[in-house]
């Protein structure tokens, strides 16, 4: 194992156990329960026929005459360990001959029917041992179960089939689980992705084209990405704001403190050196952030103290920094309606899954808690129950998924003139939702009106066309004849619907009371904050001049330490003066002078490069506040934000997703870390080998 391996295996380790336990309070989904169940079976397959099941799990050496041997002594009344038994044959047979098992392999697609388990099973099998085409075909039997059951997507299959392409030696292969991986899932912008970035890598820019092209197409025809997204992305602002602004307050302070608290520091105990009782403040400075006042507090204190120190470039830094923190109680809110929609529980999300997810006994169960006639009579539509979901059609609402949903229940009992009557009202309320093209071709083919197909494509939107084009392609790849939940899409809202939803649901005041913000011990709504930053930054603005504390405070000329009146000697400050006064010869007195101004120095700088090693461009910036150290804090402050945020940047997919894009973070981290440390080493070279 390479030592890249190591780190690499470390790393995901890491990364599994964050995620994992960030996933455990998720209950498994329907899909990863059926794996579960076949793994399962795939043990009890293990005892009765133990060839098969070691051909299934990649050691496909027995000849394909024992395979078809044990085959036969398989009970053929336990069609799931059937299938699975089937399955191993084919891999025997395709670790023969690459395309020697494609006939089991469908025969082993056709077995394991519904189970969408075995499917994977078999997935995996052929993976392992048999050739792209035959994975491709395994994938294929899998997409057509989950569609024909009702599923829009598997997400977790995608998923898992992304990370094994990573794995794959074979680039064929590769390629072949990717193009698969964005089919088992033909609603995330997360596989048509992938393939860009091995497009990229490659030099392929036909293939980079049309994967970005698929993957800009995902995020406008399907809202839930873009609300994704722009939560995602709106997280990832707040995050690498708060701590750049918090790295930068560190530069700060490290710079300025000393003019801060000096003259507080002048009464605490005398004996003790000044660097220790500014220590001491400092650590007390934190303390109020620790207990529990509030970052927003703790940032108000320290721009109040740090203002009046600052250059005037470096105050219009902090203004901007100011008027961000205050800006957190309207983000923030932004953040939980954005939020809402993705909670399990709201009615929104219920909806979305009965569009994306077969209609489960569980699922049904908790649709009649909640009683939504909408997300119900989808439900028993897609199950088949046709009288249980037309008993909804009364109550449904006036709004288009309402109509829409009217229309696929009327084209579901063979009303198509009704069926297209209700869509061309959504129609005219709606124009943009990305169902109806397909809802209302069909129903226009079903009347055998083939010619109106072309105006109604003309007239559909960019997303209504995307998604014409991707279930026709699906149903006519997969189903000989439909299932009735092929025949027509379910309703799902527009975009432009969504959005509106959600400006409605901003302009609503109360939603910005319900949040608090602690500030100084007290809990104020956010819809203060705001007020609260412009007012400091108004106050701040008005009340001070450039740098008007220089008659109070003084820099040492030899040690460059700060000093008041108190404890001023002329030009030096008591401890130079003192060590000084001693020595009255003059050539010694100024070798003397040489070597506490570098002592002086190198104390600073051995300092301020320490902290560069913690924090890079900290130490920089509280040197001298410069672009360059902002940028590098800056930095620091993205990659570790996107390190901790993009395992759900575009998506909701569980861990393995999470290395996405993450390692170009890393190394960035890595470069940061590494010139810092080498710097370090280089500057204090003489310092070390002393000692
Ligand atoms: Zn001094
Ligand atoms: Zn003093």
């Amino acid at each position: 194992m390479s030592k890249v391996r190591i780190v690499q295996s470390i790393l995901t380790t890491l990364l599994l156990a964050g995620t994992s336990m960030a996933a455990s309070s998720f209950e498994a989904s329907p899909f990863e329960e059926q794996v579960l169940q076949a793994m399962r079976r795939v043990d009890s397959l293990r005892t009765v026929a133990p060839v098969l099941a070691s051909a299934l799990d990649g050691n496909a050496k027995s000849s394909p005459s024992e395979g078809q041997d044990a085959l036969s002594h398989l009970q053929v009344g336990q069609s799931g360990i059937v299938s699975l038994g089937q399955a191993g044959q084919a891999a025997i047979l395709e670790s023969k001959a690459p395309g020697q098992g494609l006939a089991q392999l469908d025969l082993a697609s056709r077995m394991a029917g519904n189970d969408l388990g075995a499917h994977w099973m078999i997935c995996l099998s052929m993976i392992r041992t048999g050739s792209p085409l035959a994975a491709s075909r395994a994938v294929q039997g899998l997409e057509a179960s989950m569609l024909g059951q009702g599923w829009q997507r598997l997400p977790q299959a995608s998923a898992w089939l992304i990370s094994l392409a990573d794995e794959s030696p074979s680039r064929e292969m590769a390629d072949t689980l990717r193009t698969a991986a964005a089919r088992i899932d033909p609603v995330s912008p997360v596989p048509p992705f992938a393939i860009a970035r091995r497009c990229l890598a490659r030099w392929d820019i036909d293939g980079l084209y049309e994967a970005v092209r698929i993957t800009g197409l995902r995020l406008w025809s399907y809202p839930q990405n873009q609300l994704l997204l722009s939560l995602n992305s709106l997280r990832l602002l707040r995050s690498v704001g708060l701590l750049f602004s918090f790295l930068l307050f560190i530069g700060w302070m490290t710079r300025n403190w000393p003019w801060v608290s000096h003259q507080l520091a002048e009464r605490l105990p005398q004996d003790s050196s000044i660097y220790l009782r500014y220590g001491v403040l400092a650590v007390g400075f934190l303390c109020i952030l620790l207990a529990g006042v509030g970052a927003y507090a703790f940032f108000f204190l320290g721009a109040f103290l740090l203002w009046k120190h600052l250059t005037r470039i470096e105050r219009v830094l902090m203004g901007a920094l100011i008027l961000f923190i205050g800006s957190q109680g309207v983000l923030t809110t932004v953040e939980e309606v954005l939020a809402k929609r993705f909670d399990i529980q709201s009615k929104e999300s219920l909806r979305l899954r009965i569009a994306e997810e077969s209609p489960s006994p569980q699922l049904l169960q908790l649709l009649k808690e909640r009683n939504d006639p909408q997300a119900l009579a989808t439900a028993y539509m897609k199950g088949g129950d046709l009288l249980q979901a037309a008993s909804f059609q009364k109550q449904l609402g006036n709004d288009p998924t309402g109509a829409i949903l009217s229309g696929d229940l009327c084209f579901v009992r063979g009303m198509y003139d009704s069926a297209s009557r209700f869509y061309a009202k959504a129609f005219a309320q709606d124009p943009q939702n990305p169902v109806l093209p397909f809802n209302r071709g069909q129903a226009a083919s079903w009347m055998g009106h083939t010619d109106s197909l072309n105006p109604i494509l003309k007239r559909a939107s960019l997303a209504g066309s995307f998604r014409f084009e991707q279930t026709v392609s699906q149903n006519s790849r997969l189903f000989p004849d439909l299932p009735p939940s092929r025949q027509v899409l379910p309703p799902e809202q527009s975009a432009a619907q969504i959005w509106n939803g959600i400006l409605a649901e901003l302009s609503d005041p109360a939603v910005w009371f319900t949040g608090n913000a602690p500030v100084g011990g007290i809990d104020i709504p956010f819809l203060l904050l705001p007020w609260a930053a412009l007012a400091l930054l108004g106050y701040l603005i008005a009340t001070s001049k450039p740098r008007n504390l220089a008659r109070k405070l003084f820099r040492c000329k030899t040690c460059c330490r700060v000093m008041c009146k108190h404890c001023r000697r002329g030009l030096h400050c008591i401890s130079c003066f003192r060590r000084l006064s001693n020595v009255s010869e003059l050539e010694l007195r100024n070798e003397l002078l040489l070597r506490l101004e570098k002592e002086g120095q190198q104390r600073e700088q051995f300092l301020l490069n320490l902290l560069d090693i913690v924090l890079p461009g900290t130490g920089s910036f509280s040197r001298k506040p410069s672009l360059i150290a902002a940028l590098m804090i800056l930095l620091l402050a993205a990659s570790i934000s996107m390190l901790l945020n993009l395992a759900g940047f575009l998506t909701r997919y569980p861990f393995s997703q999470a290395s996405v894009g993450q390692m170009p973070f890393i190394a960035l981290l890595a470069v940061l870390y590494g010139t810092n440390i080498a710097l370090f080493l280089r500057k204090n070279k003489r310092t070390f080998l002393k000692g």
